[in-house]
């Protein structure tokens, strides 16, 4: 392999071929690679460190070049990184830009931005079957799914714990009609039902799977990596202060194709200016809006209102309804709160980004323009 430069390989033949290393990033890098910096995926980030997958391996590196103010400029798992090879520790230069991101705020009361993952392709929102759907919930995910720029998929795990196939399909049909334009799947992991065509669905990219605790997600990320759970496990010790470790990494390669990042369960996820996702969950409403007589109406008590007529004739739900003006509100709060400074910039590319994919999608919908 010395002799042999690896910006010279065909693109299949790339050692980080399988965790996402494409033409787009060979060319991105390549002012770093005349450097002789290597490029490598980061797999893992702690307190000033982070684990990068290299085409050697994966390395240990140090991010103190890549911890600014900023919290969402900060390294995160799923970055490209630019890592200095010589060095003792070695150092992360710097990373790519970033195609998509996954952001939430941290809580309501601070709105500070925390990016979750990045580089993400599909955001697979984990619900369990097994107990009472929360479709608020969903449609809260859905929101910070579609506003990182990847595509939402929703995956209703524990569907062996419900017996009755009428009562899952029933199940299946909320979810979808909380979810208008997003995959929904029914996975049983214990039972081996779905994971094929999950498996299938994620091959393309990279995935983040995302969910409340109790979601069923380690169960269903073992099921993809064809792992036993015990496994996982074993890979958990304790340390001198008899705190928990988990030595595992968080951004792991298919078996099946593509890749998966893993984050810890998440207890709430509160919205982070996005305004254009919640659009998204709820395009049937902003749909609707149009007809509105006024422009501004804010379908409460307007005459003429659209959205209010197809409450009335029961087209739409007034769940569905009350959901939207929640998240709507919410996102508005934390949009105020937060440091115009803080989102500008990086924002602005992602919006671009998903502008340019909903142009592509209406277009290849055959839709009218609006
Ligand atoms: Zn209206």
């Amino acid at each position: 392999m010395s002799s042999l430069s690896l910006s010279s390989l065909p693109h299949a033949l790339h050692p980080l071929t399988s965790y996402g290393w494409d033409t787009g990033w060979a060319a991105a890098f390549a002012p770093y690679a005349e450097r002789g910096l290597l490029p490598g995926r980061v797999v893992r980030v702690d307190r000033g460190q982070c684990d990068v997958a290299t085409a050697a391996g994966v390395v240990r590196a140090d991010t103190e070049f890549v911890t600014p103010h900023d919290p969402l400029r900060v390294i995160c798992t799923g970055d490209w990184a630019v890592v200095d090879p010589d060095g003792d520790p070695r150092f992360v230069r710097a990373y790519l830009p970033r195609r998509t991101a996954f952001v939430r705020s941290t809580s309501s009361k601070r709105s500070e931005g925390q990016i979750l993952a990045a580089n993400v392709d599909h955001a697979v929102i984990a619900v369990s079957m097994a107990v009472e759907l929360d479709l608020g919930r969903i449609e809260r995910f859905l929101a910070l799914g579609w506003e990182s720029g990847a595509l939402p998929v929703i995956v209703l795990t524990k569907s062996d714990l419900v017996d009755i196939p009428a009562v899952r399909a029933h199940l299946v049909e909320d979810v979808q009609n909380a979810a208008p334009g997003v995959q929904v799947l029914a996975v049983s992991a214990a039972a081996g039902d779905g994971v094929d065509v999950l498996s299938a669905v994620l091959s393309g990219g990279t995935s983040v799977l995302l969910g409340a605790s109790g979601a069923g997600k380690s169960t269903l990320a073992n099921a993809l990596l064809g792992r036993a759970e015990m496994e996982v496990q074993a890979t958990r010790d304790v340390d001198g202060k008899g705190r928990h470790t988990t030595t595992t990494r968080n951004l792991l390669v298919l078996p099946g194709g593509g890749v998966l990042i893993d984050t810890p369960g998440l207890r709430g996820v509160g919205l982070w200016d996005a305004g254009t996702g919640v659009g998204q969950v709820f395009s049937e409403i902003e749909e609707l809006a149009e007809a509105c007589r006024f422009q501004d109406c804010a379908h409460t008590a307007e005459p003429g209102c659209a959205v209010l007529a197809a409450v009335e004739d029961g087209a739409l739900s007034e769940r569905r309804l009350a959901s939207y003006r929640k998240l709507l509100r919410e996102n508005q709060y934390i949009v105020a709160k937060t440091d115009a400074r803080l989102r500008g910039e990086i924002r602005r590319e992602w919006k671009r980004k998903g502008a340019e994919g909903r142009a592509a999608m209406e277009a290849k919908r055959g839709g009218r323009p609006r």
